[in-house]
């Protein structure tokens, strides 16, 4: 069974998280709930694993109406939205409320569940929308002095709450080694 609206994107997995939050508030979710999966797994079991991030996100008016028709729905609240990396690629991923609901049988909770998920489908647009603009975004690679399309990028960097890209792991290894170097050289 398909339960979930996936896409790839082509941003960082920082850059997906900060752009998901950001189109999530612009489409009236709130996000009660940030579970960092790796750091998790790390601390718990000391295990490695790709970047992965739950984000449980609520629209606040939906929710009510959802708990109003069934009191214990807050047993699938808050939806989740998933951020994560797989083989050194990015996708967002968001639950589709209307399969939830299907062990669920109230016809009026289906109602206020379809409302949602036009407005994660909404959001899931919008962040694919968003990440075809940004592909053909130019930015330069410091290290070598090429210009790029985001869409050629191959490796990014994040130093100080900054994102910075690169040509290739060359070019990000020499920076990596010595960030305020190449910043203050621009
Ligand atoms: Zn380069």
């Amino acid at each position: 069974m398909n339960y979930s609206i996936k896409k790839q994107v082509n941003y960082s997995f920082t850059g997906a998280v900060s752009k998901t939050k950001a189109v999530l508030a612009e489409e009236g979710f709130g996000i009660l709930t940030e579970i960092d999966v790796k750091a998790t797994l790390k601390n718990k079991l000391d295990v490695e694993w790709d970047n992965y991030v739950i984000l449980g996100v609520c629209n606040p008016s939906l929710a009510y109406q959802a708990l109003q028709e069934e009191k214990e729905i807050g047993l699938f609240l808050p939806c989740n939205v998933i951020v994560y990396e797989d083989k050194g690629k990015v996708f967002v991923s968001a639950i589709i409320p209307t399969v939830a609901m299907k062990m669920i049988e109230n016809k009026s909770l289906n109602k206020v569940a379809s409302q949602a998920e036009e407005k994660l489908k909404k959001v899931m647009d919008k962040i694919s929308s968003k990440n075809q603009d940004e592909k053909t975004r130019k930015v330069f690679d410091l290290v070598c002095g090429m210009e790029l399309n985001m869409s050629d990028v191959t490796h990014a960097f994040e130093h100080e709450g900054k994102e910075y890209y690169f040509c290739s792991s060359t070019c990000k290894g020499h920076f990596v080694s010595d960030p305020d170097m190449y910043i203050g050289e621009n």
